[in-house]
């Protein structure tokens, strides 16, 4: 005997979106938490419940929560109730995934790509590879939930366009999103990859920090900034670019965006590179710096912790705008460890007022490569899922179910 059809139809579903919003984001993890935070009395949110789970969208999991009394079941997103694309566009490649809600990778590939390649061009093999990666686990998974593209770039997040600078060439203004969903009729999300890496390191190791600021420092400098458990973009995507905020003296060296004295120009991997290139040694990249410093050549090792001080110097000047309770130092330098975060560490805790630092954190951590694909997953989820779009989400869910019940059943009847 096959398992009971499930039930799709909206009007089940009618009013379920709070429900299923609250168990997606986390604030809903048990009956008893849903009649709590949703205020609704204990036979709509049994019903509306129910609905959802024999929809395929939530599921109660075998694992109980130490409430005190009776083991609680515990409810939770059907991992499987749906799928998202993300693809994570590098300098010299794009990484692709289908993933499942939890999220989890499904299927992926790797295409390769260079920075002179035109939007139309890269968007379009992105489209092909995703459609591919779609095929593959649509009759696992269902239901496609959305697209998130993560750009190496600053990217005006709300109109989902490249600005500015860009080393992205004839991407600046390009319309990502219209693009993206002139195929694939679904939520795309385009944001710049600090940001999203900054994402995933908050959800993942500290979710619950609401002020936080992550500091990239690889061949380049960038940071993103959580202010109130939120990204915090600026009014144009722009914010958090801090590798470019200048510092004039007589020798400020030039910055690869034309500008002198950068905070690039003075700390980041190429210009470490460039200083150690000048003193004879072979370096282009960060990962040389790292491999030099491993080495423990002393040169190495005293750029480095000059880097960590020039880094100070501009964290420091963030500390005093936003004020976070915890800073984050991820990249390739910082695999230097302590040689990097001691010269960053001297220069906030001397430079910032005592209350700033009072209870403020600084810490490395190790970016993963898919860290901005996972970051890219979590916004998605977390916006499609959210209060103000969880009702479209359910619009779709169902369209979708029912066409390809209908689809299958005109199979079945030829
Ligand atoms: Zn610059």
């Amino acid at each position: 005997m096959g398992s009971p059809e499930p039930e799709y139809d909206r009007q089940v579903l009618e009013g379920a979106g709070s429900i299923l919003s609250l168990i997606a984001r986390g604030n809903g993890s048990s009956r008893a938490e849903l009649l709590l935070e949703s205020g609704l009395s204990r036979a709509t949110v049994t019903h509306r419940l129910n609905a959802l789970i024999a929809c395929g969208l939530v599921r109660e999991t075998e694992q109980t929560l130490p409430s005190g009394g009776r083991p609680t079941r515990i409810l939770a997103l059907n991992a499987a109730g749906g799928f998202l694309l993300v693809a994570n566009v590098g300098e010299t490649h794009i990484h692709l995934a289908a993933m499942d809600l939890s999220p989890a990778i499904l299927a992926q590939t790797t295409l390769s790509f260079s920075v002179m390649s035109g939007p139309e061009d890269t968007l379009a093999r992105i489209s092909d590879a995703a459609a591919a990666l779609a095929a593959q686990v649509q009759k696992t998974h269902g239901f496609l939930i959305g697209i998130g593209i993560s750009l190496p770039t600053p990217v005006d997040f709300k109109r989902g366009c490249v600005v500015g600078p860009s080393v992205l060439s004839g991407w600046d203004e390009f319309d990502v999103i219209g693009f993206m969903q002139a195929r694939f009729a679904v939520p795309v999300y385009v944001e710049n990859d600090v940001n999203l890496m900054t994402v995933c390191e908050h959800k993942r190791r500290f979710p619950a920090v609401e002020d936080m600021l992550f500091v990239k420092v690889g061949t380049g400098i960038g940071s993103g900034m959580i202010a109130g458990g939120r990204v915090f973009r600026g009014a144009q995507g722009a914010a958090g670019d801090i590798g470019h905020i200048q510092f004039l003296s007589d020798d400020a060296p030039l910055c690869r965006c034309g500008k002198f004295g950068c905070v690039e120009a003075r700390a980041a991997g190429w210009a470490i590179a460039r200083d150690l290139s000048q003193r004879g040694f072979h370096a282009e990249t960060a990962r040389d710096v790292i491999d030099l410093v491993e080495q423990h050549k002393p040169e190495a090792l005293m750029l480095l912790r000059a880097s960590g001080r020039t880094i100070g110097e501009v964290i420091s000047d963030v500390v005093s705008i936003i004020n976070p309770s915890l800073i984050v130092i991820g990249g390739t330098l910082a695999r230097g460890g302590d040689i990097l975060l001691s010269g960053i560490r001297e220069l906030v805790y001397q430079r910032c007022l005592p209350l700033a630092t009072r209870d403020l954190s600084i810490v490395l951590t190790t970016v993963h490569d898919d860290s901005a694909l996972f970051g890219a997953a979590y916004l998605l989820l977390d916006d499609v899922f959210g209060p103000a779009k969880i009702d479209q989400l359910l619009e779709r869910y169902c369209a979708s179910a029912v066409a390809l019940r209908q689809a299958a059943q005109q199979l079945a009847e030829s």
